[in-house]
């Protein structure tokens, strides 16, 4: 049995702490606010079995020329905000070509596969059950040819990841979800994935049942995390392992531990609003950039990436998806006054950190789940309490990678 403290209480951190505590560790976890209140509070609540391929950036030249002159939803940028992390999109984008993707997407299909396996048993054992949706979600399409389109995906991945799909028709849409009012062409449910009503609560649920097993959340900030003889210490907590897993603030920590993490920041935004009848499941109207999913607060618009250091006061990609989500549904006023925000941290090669950090011993990174963390926390976190257990990890997501460049 070994001391180990787990910086950050996401979805990464938190499920990383539970794995440990399986396995007899005695775990710590250190965390400046609260469980599950920054981007794994904020994400469109999927925990989705079909996402077989990550995220890839649009490289055709029309979406290109799209982005690169501000229109469409898909993609926003600022100058500085582009410019900040410009290695990181350029390697990101190199990434996206068919023959790399394809390889990430081996890797990651394997891990995106074992998701809902993994969250099942911990939303038993945290009485979550009541926040969790097994209906899976519903992606529209809108012309013909993107239905097609869906076709031949859903075949691919059934054929190759046993995906479970159903192309459905106007008339099929409409009696599955007869609160939608706007005539699309078609939509494909995906049916194996599950959903959240308050990926927030979700988190919270998985840390009380940490405590309730024994293990221990320390309010305090990881940002000081340093060596002291054999012990690492954070925040005046020390143990024999540390594992640094602060999302989309996690380089800033092992910057100072000689790994360098080139990571590409997704900003997102959703806001809730009123809804006298819900959808029974998430809609991704990815025609639009958003995806429109039933909450406990209301419905919850969630936009899609913005690379921006700061937050905007009023984002397009929010306005515009206010108004799409308004042809589609009859929905009522906002529920809180400002919209929420916070920063997808995607790695330049679409796969997480999760292993040894290089030359520092008993110090782990587990981080970089990009589109996918609340779905993929509690699959890598296996991974991560395995090779700090001494079996294999593996290899494809080790952090030394990155210093072989
Ligand atoms: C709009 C949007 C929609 C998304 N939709 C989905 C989806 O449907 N499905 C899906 O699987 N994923 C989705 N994602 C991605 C997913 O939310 C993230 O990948 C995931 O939440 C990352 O979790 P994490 O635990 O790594 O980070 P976080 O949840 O950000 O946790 C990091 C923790 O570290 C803490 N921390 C930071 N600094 C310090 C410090 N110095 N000291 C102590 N603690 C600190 C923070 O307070 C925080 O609690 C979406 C993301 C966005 C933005």
């Amino acid at each position: 049995m070994a001391e180990v403290l787990v910086l950050g209480a996401g979805m990464v951190g938190v499920s990383t702490a539970l794995a440990l505590q399986a396995r007899g560790h005695d775990v710590t976890i250190v965390e400046r606010g609260v469980p599950g209140r920054e981007t794994s509070y904020g994400n469109a609540g999927l925990i989705q079995t079909e996402a077989v391929e990550p995220y890839a950036m649009p490289l055709a030249p029309g979406a290109l020329l799209q982005i690169a002159m501000g229109r469409g939803y898909d993609v926003k940028w600022t100058p500085q905000g582009l410019m900040s992390q410009l290695g990181a999109v350029l390697t990101y984008a190199r990434n996206s070509l068919p023959a790399a993707h394809r390889r990430a997407s081996v890797t990651w299909g394997k891990l995106i596969r074992q998701s809902t396996e993994r969250h099942g048993p911990l939303i038993a054992a945290a009485g979550a059950d009541n926040i969790i949706r097994r209906n899976g979600y519903i992606e529209l399409h809108r012309t013909p040819a993107k239905m097609d389109k869906a076709r031949q995906t859903a075949e691919r991945f059934r054929s190759e990841f046993g995906v479970e799909a159903r192309l459905m028709d106007r008339q099929e849409l409409q009696a599955l979800e007869p609160s939608i009012r706007t005539r699309v062409e078609g939509a494909t449910h995906w049916s194996d994935s599950w959903n959240c009503a308050d990926p927030g609560g979700l988190v919270a649920a998985y840390a009380a049942l940490f405590q309730k097993r024994g293990g221990r959340i320390v309010n305090g900030d990881a940002g000081d995390l340093h060596r002291k003889g054999a012990a690492w210490v954070a925040d005046e907590v020390s143990a024999e392992h540390a594992v640094v897993a602060l999302g989309p603030w996690s380089p800033m920590v092992t910057e100072r531990f000689g790994l360098r993490v080139p990571m590409v920041y997704k900003r997102g935004y959703h806001r809730h609003y009123h809804m006298e009848m819900p959808p029974h499941h998430p809609i991704a109207d990815f025609g639009n950039s958003v995806v429109l999913s039933p909450m406990r607060r209301g419905l919850r618009i969630a936009t899609a990436a913005e690379l921006t250091p700061h937050p905007r006061l009023s984002p397009p990609q929010l306005k515009h998806g206010e108004r799409a989500a308004r042809e589609l549904f009859d929905i009522g006023a906002p529920v809180e006054a400002e919209p929420w925000t916070g920063r997808r941290p995607c790695m330049p090669d679409m796969l997480p950190l999760v292993g040894r950090v290089p030359d520092q011993p008993n110090l782990w990174a587990h981080f970089g789940h990009g589109h996918q963390g609340f779905t993929l926390g509690p699959v890598t976190a296996e991974i991560l309490a395995d090779e700090l257990d001494g079996k294999p990890g593996w290899q494809e997501l080790q952090p030394a990678r990155l210093k072989r460049g």
